[in-house]
């Protein structure tokens, strides 16, 4: 070889360490027009995971048939369950002549062949830039007879070119309530707790709202519930329509005693027009991951209704606190990195906190200066959260560069990671959406006290196991 050659594997290290380097994060920042590997979907996977959750209910693409394929192979991999979604299947033509024959034709089908008792309609990207109009599209189907003229359907717009998949989730349920809601009866309500809990993909944790909130003897409805469309029991039976919120209860919201919103940032526009428009008594809280975020939860639930917290409540908080107090030299002084959707963050951030853990990259893809401004309030009260920096409108390619050039020990977020995660040669926990690469996660509530206990145990045995795996012979031992 001359001495002027250079082999490949030199070049490649060269170019690794380039990449790894502190210039390469300086250029990596700075870029503007590019995004690569964002931490977020489009917004019709929101709207598609909030229709499932009304009983009943057919979610309808009104959009390319790819896009409908791309949500339900989304969603379905993350729950490893069937997601029924019907697409009206616009192609060149309708681009060009615009989705109404398609919208009327794809109805008139939709209602024949899966028989639901509603659907709901949001459109792709494709229907949004050549300006298709749902509303007028949908009275012409009526009218032209392809479904009953009083057949419910809620419609929303969700162009994918703004926003994420948590703002189509916020225009679905705000367009769901909108349409089907009955108008509300003065002062007269109907006794129940609506709990929104925003973009949620565990339906573990919606089995926990229900168990905390059940647990005071408060009369609840979940919405929208979509517990059993993310995790159906194995009957051996297809369930196309699995229980959900239903359409009577979906009709009777805006007569609620109280709403309580679980997430912020997911729901801010269905939040302001119950609590605004409607004026109907309405909380909003931190998603309650952790003990105090947790502890917020039930006393705004205790302040909205009057009803005491039970012993059986306080007797868990006491086995959560027990679980912290057992693994927290584990989790103490740890250096975290994390990245996901603004309202998982800000409840995760708080669980940190409170176990002495320094979150120190922070990355928010979809994260307003808002959500920026909110987190730093939380960071800003405590010591542990001096080191962090927020990131909002970040990608994983951005996180990769944090983790090189500032390591820290641990990445918590969703599959996605696993990339970042393996170059830096740090565990990943899989906390968030969508995690398709493990089974079972979402089945586990990570809100609540339950939800506390199972982050821990993940999070401690993680750490311990990576001890046990990487340490020397000498330090190899049965105890931990
Ligand atoms: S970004 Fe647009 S084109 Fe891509 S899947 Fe979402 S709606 Fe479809």
């Amino acid at each position: 070889m001359s001495e002027n050659t250079t082999c490949a594997c030199t070049s490649t290290k060269a170019a690794v360490e380039y990449l790894n380097s502190v210039e390469y994060k300086e250029k990596n920042f700075a870029r503007k027009a590019l995004s690569i590997n964002p931490a977020k979907a489009c917004q019709p996977l929101g709207a598609l995971l909030c229709a499932l959750g009304i009983e009943g209910c057919l979610p309808f693409v009104h959009g390319s048939q790819g896009c409908a394929a791309y949500f339900r192979n989304t969603l379905n991999r993350h729950f490893r369950e069937p997601i029924p979604t019907v697409s009206d299947s616009m192609t060149e033509d309708s681009a060009v002549f615009g989705g109404q024959n398609n919208l009327i034709e794809g109805l008139k089908n939709a209602y024949q062949v899966y028989k639901p008792s509603m659907m709901a309609v949001f459109t792709t990207c494709m229907a949004e830039v050549i300006g298709d109009d749902l509303n007028a599209f949908i009275n012409n189907a009526r009218a032209a007879e392809s479904i009953p003229k009083d057949f419910p359907i809620a419609f929303a717009q969700t162009p994918s070119f703004v926003g994420s998949h948590i703002t189509g989730f916020d225009n679905m349920l705000k367009a769901l309530l909108q349409s089907l809601a009955d108008t509300r009866h003065g002062k007269w309500t109907n006794g129940r707790l609506y709990l929104v809990p925003g973009f949620d993909t565990y339906p573990g944790n919606l089995r926990e709202y229900k168990k905390l909130v059940r647990a005071m003897g408060i009369p609840l409805t979940v919405l929208p519930d979509a517990e059993e469309a993310m995790d159906a029991p194995h009957t051996g039976e297809y369930n196309m329509y699995p229980k959900g919120t239903t359409m009577a209860e979906l009709a009777d919201a805006l007569n609620a005693s109280g709403f309580i919103f679980t997430q912020k940032f997911s729901t801010s526009g269905t939040y302001k027009f119950v609590k605004n428009v409607q004026k109907i008594n309405t909380e909003m809280v931190t998603m309650p991951i952790g003990i105090k975020n947790t502890d917020n939860f039930l006393m705004a639930l205790s302040e909205m209704t009057g009803k005491p917290i039970p012993a059986e409540l306080e007797k868990e908080r006491g086995r959560a606190v027990d679980s912290a107090t057992d693994a927290h030299q584990y989790i103490h002084g740890k250096r975290f990195a994390m990245f996901g959707d603004p309202d998982l963050l800000l409840g995760l951030t708080g669980f940190l906190l409170e176990m002495g853990g320094i979150p120190v990259h922070i990355v928010c893809t979809n994260g307003t200066e808002a959500f920026r401004k909110e987190l730093q309030k939380v960071l800003d009260g405590s010591p542990f959260g001096k080191e962090a920096t927020v990131h909002t409108g970040r990608d994983l390619w951005h996180l990769r560069s944090l983790l090189m050039t500032e390591p820290v020990d641990m990445l918590l977020g969703d599959s996605h990671g696993k990339f970042d995660a393996k170059d830096a040669n740090i565990p990943l926990v899989r906390i968030g959406f969508p995690i398709v690469d493990r089974v079972n996660m979402h089945r586990s509530p990570i809100v609540g006290y339950e939800g506390a206990i199972n982050l821990v145990t993940m999070i401690a045995n993680t750490f311990m196991e990576q001890t046990d795996r990487t340490c020397p012979d000498r330090f190899f031992e049965l105890l931990r």
